[in-house]
């Protein structure tokens, strides 16, 4: 049986660090999969990530349904869809993050695309799309706030760990409410080192295929968790070491 209660601290943990690290501001969310249910997910209601407690988190279905009563005060976030939507399409994603990353917007709106340019950005992919919602749906706020846009953007998603949105934002999936952050938190970095490097360089000199292969095979847990540690001692969370599998030629000790 999941801890169900640590799983909610870890994902108010997850808000905060996405705060404290330039990813979310007072808007964007992260989710996770039900571990015991896999058509439910569990997601704060509509706060700002910085502020929001264990309390406010709720269960919801795939489609957005809220299970129990509704939040009072406060209401679900308006595109929390975007979630569901990608739980449905890809049963191995146990985690989400929607965001407005400042530094990867660029990106989404212009033709240069973005790549990983430093190896600890390389989780994000060399291939990575954008999603554009006028494409299918014309002229809106730009706001995934039914199934059927954010079916249309977990399709453009596909297997990838990262799709951005044109005009908007981002979306990331991964294994654990980790890896969702460790990947965030890397690719807004990789964003703004990208930008400077296209400031002073006619050319940029991007990771290869099999370098981002290379770099996803080491990212084992014990990266995660230096990473993890060190982002809740910043925003005063506290740690909980997991067990983790650290391949061939590793022992716990190394970090
Ligand atoms: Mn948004």
């Amino acid at each position: 049986m999941t801890d169900i209660a640590a799983l909610k601290q870890e994902l108010v943990t997850a808000n905060r660090i996405l705060a404290k690290e330039n990813v979310l501001d007072s808007f964007g969310h992260i989710t996770v999969r039900h571990p015991d249910k896999p058509n439910h997910f569990f997601m704060s209601r509509a706060r700002a990530p910085e502020v929001l407690v264990e309390s406010d988190i709720l269960e919801m279905t795939l489609e957005g349904v809220v299970v129990g009563p509704e939040p009072s005060p406060g209401k679900p976030y308006s595109e929390r869809f975007i979630h569901g939507a990608i739980f449905e399409a890809r049963p191995d994603v146990m985690s989400v993050v929607h965001n407005h990353s400042p530094s990867v917007i660029p990106f989404s709106v212009t033709g240069r695309k973005m790549k990983p340019i430093m190896h600890m950005c390389a989780p994000i992919g060399n291939d990575i799309p954008t999603w554009d919602i006028r494409t299918k749906f014309g002229d809106t706020n730009l706001l995934v706030t039914n199934m059927d846009m954010a079916r249309d953007l977990a399709k453009m998603l596909g297997p990838r760990t990262v799709s951005l949105m044109r005009g908007h934002g981002s979306v990331v999936a991964g294994r654990s409410i980790r890896d969702v952050v460790f990947t965030s938190i890397y690719m807004e970095k990789n964003a703004d080192m990208l930008i400077k490097s296209l400031t002073i360089g006619d050319e940029v000199m991007y990771l290869s295929d099999g370098e981002v292969a290379a770099n996803a095979g080491a990212r084992a847990g014990f990266t995660l968790e230096r990473g993890w540690e060190n982002w809740c001692n910043k925003v005063s969370r506290p740690y909980i070491a997991l067990e983790w599998d650290m391949g061939p030629g590793f022992s716990k000790t190394d970090k």
